[in-house]
């Protein structure tokens, strides 16, 4: 049984011709009879439009997490909850009113997340992490260890796995997501860290993106569009 999954359907880059990248990220993740979908992108008709060529359908989606209040990340959440707003929006304390009104006025339930907690089984926030904006990272525990997904992590990518390590009380399996132009002794901080599998995308660079696919090899996932994990 798939333990958990991840498909990523929005990032600068895709994997598949007739998938759109555009700056931003957000993907799909299956995990304890849930589907979450963290971020939303830039823009919510290519989102939209490539959940619908990976079959995902947004009505299957009870809960959405945003990472942080950047455009990229949260400007694609209107036209989902245009389509379904029976969700659930995890969404920093932070982000500005209008738009936790915009959210609440769609008839979805807006959460706003301070601390660092469980938000289902198996499921934790980092909480508000303080960089440039606050941010949330999501880390899920699996039976391989932790899995966190970040958006920017502005933060600190660093210190956004030494929160979902601290938090899952477990060590590090995968960390995915955007890592935020990280210098190349990241590298080393993951290995310390115990990171087994890197998967860095959006806005880590192009740099980033190649330092780590040469560090670590067949654990580093390329990832893009259309891009699949399953754990389990
Ligand atoms: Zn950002
Ligand atoms: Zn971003």
């Amino acid at each position: 049984m798939t333990e958990l999954s991840i498909v990523i359907v929005f990032d600068n880059k895709t994997l598949k011709s007739d998938l759109v990248p555009s700056w931003g990220f957000a993907c799909v993740v299956r995990f304890a009879g849930k589907t979450i979908l963290f971020d939303t992108g830039a823009d919510g008709a290519i989102l939209l439009d490539n959940m619908k060529k990976l079959n995902i359908n947004p009505e299957d989606i009870e809960v959405v997490a945003l990472s942080h209040a950047h455009w990229d990340h949260a400007n694609g959440l209107g036209s989902f909850l245009e389509l379904n707003s029976n969700v659930t929006v995890y969404l920093p304390q932070s982000f500005p009113q209008s738009y936790k009104e915009s959210v609440m006025h769609s008839g979805a339930v807006a959460k706003e997340i301070h601390r660092a907690e469980e938000l289902l089984s198996g499921m934790f926030t980092t909480g508000e992490m303080s960089g440039i904006i606050e941010e949330q990272a999501l880390a899920f525990k699996t039976s391989r260890g932790t899995v966190v997904i970040t958006g920017c992590a502005h933060p600190g990518i660093v210190e956004i796995v030494q929160a979902a390590k601290k938090i899952t009380a477990d060590s590090i399996y995968l960390a995915l997501g955007g890592f935020h132009f990280p210098k190349p002794e990241v590298v080393s901080s993951f290995r310390k860290m115990g990171v087994q599998k890197a998967a860095p995308c959006h806005c880590s660079g192009d740099e980033a993106i190649d330092f780590f696919r040469e560090a670590y090899g067949d654990d580093y996932i390329g990832i893009g569009v259309g891009k699949e994990i399953t754990i389990g």
